[in-house]
């Protein structure tokens, strides 16, 4: 966090103080927002120094109260998150995930070895696997997660969040991502500031690639960029730009693929986000 945007909330916390007034909450009361469903992503709040936990695994929270979490594509049963706040009180909520209906989606013209990739790909696809992994394993203490979201860049919707493709008739992984068919060297912008984990120009099957951390293991993975312009540990500004749009990695053509993960569940990047701008 800048120095700027900290000073304000310390003279907020002093004059909550002041007014003998909490700044994070009443005590024994947690606030949730955000779509729940399959992709919703919550950001929630809870008084200072509350302990909580998602289905039985603790997830941390901010020293002023702020939490997240998400739910994968497939999620069906309920989520069940367990508070014990600082006063020695507790609650307990389920939250229902509401179904949701997925594209199928049929797409030819897939160059061949990404439907199978060839056997002396496999080591480079190891690599990069290993990569993507470790810059992701760390949660940091950020919370971008829970300010919002704007368009990386704006273009025809190519593709949503769910669906499933077949490629040359073969089914594949679903797709997690918000496609944009913005043009080839179209600026990418950051969608919600954070921490570069990962900025990689030649992925095999992502191309150009970059992962921003928003905190608290949510991170922004774009894809198939042409530039890729941020490097690894760099802490970005919503807004700035870290990339360009481009075709590299398993692509038919130049889009925007942006995903995001909470720990381990694919979120839906596309309910985070009002419509797209006017150009
Ligand atoms: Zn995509």
């Amino acid at each position: 966090m800048s120095r700027t945007a900290l000073l304000p909330k310390i003279l907020l916390a002093t004059l909550y103080a002041l007014a003998g007034m909490s700044s994070a909450g009443v005590a024994g009361e947690l606030t949730l927002r955000g779509e729940r469903m399959q992709g919703g992503l919550i950001v929630g709040q809870a008084p200072a120094g509350t302990m909580l936990s998602l289905d039985g695994n603790p997830i941390p929270i901010t020293p002023d109260g702020k939490f997240v979490f998400g739910f994968d594509r497939d999620r069906t049963e309920p989520a069940i998150l367990e508070a014990s706040f600082a006063d020695g009180t507790a609650a307990r909520e389920e939250i229902a995930v509401a179904p949701r209906d997925y594209d199928i989606q049929h797409v030819n013209g897939v160059a061949r070895k990404y439907v199978s990739p060839p056997p002396e790909t496999l080591a480079r696809i190891r690599a990069d696997a290993v990569k993507k992994r470790k810059a992701r394993v760390k949660d940091t203490p950020l919370d971008y997660f829970a300010g919002d979201f704007i368009w990386p860049v704006t273009g025809p919707i190519s593709g949503v969040y769910g669906s499933q493709r077949f490629y040359n008739g073969e089914p594949r992984r679903p797709h997690y991502g918000l496609d944009i068919a913005a043009g080839e060297g179209a600026l990418v912008r950051a969608p919600q500031a954070g921490t570069v984990r990962l900025a990689e120009p030649d992925m095999y099957f992502e191309g150009g690639l970059i992962f921003i951390d928003h905190g608290h293991s949510l991170i922004s993975v774009l894809m198939h960029l042409s530039s890729v312009d941020v490097k690894t540990g760099m802490k970005v500004e919503r807004g700035d730009v870290v990339g360009r749009v481009g075709a590299t990695g398993r692509v038919t053509g130049p889009h925007l693929d942006w995903r995001m993960y909470w720990r381990n569940a694919h979120v839906d990047p596309q309910l985070l986000l009002g419509p797209q701008p006017e150009e």
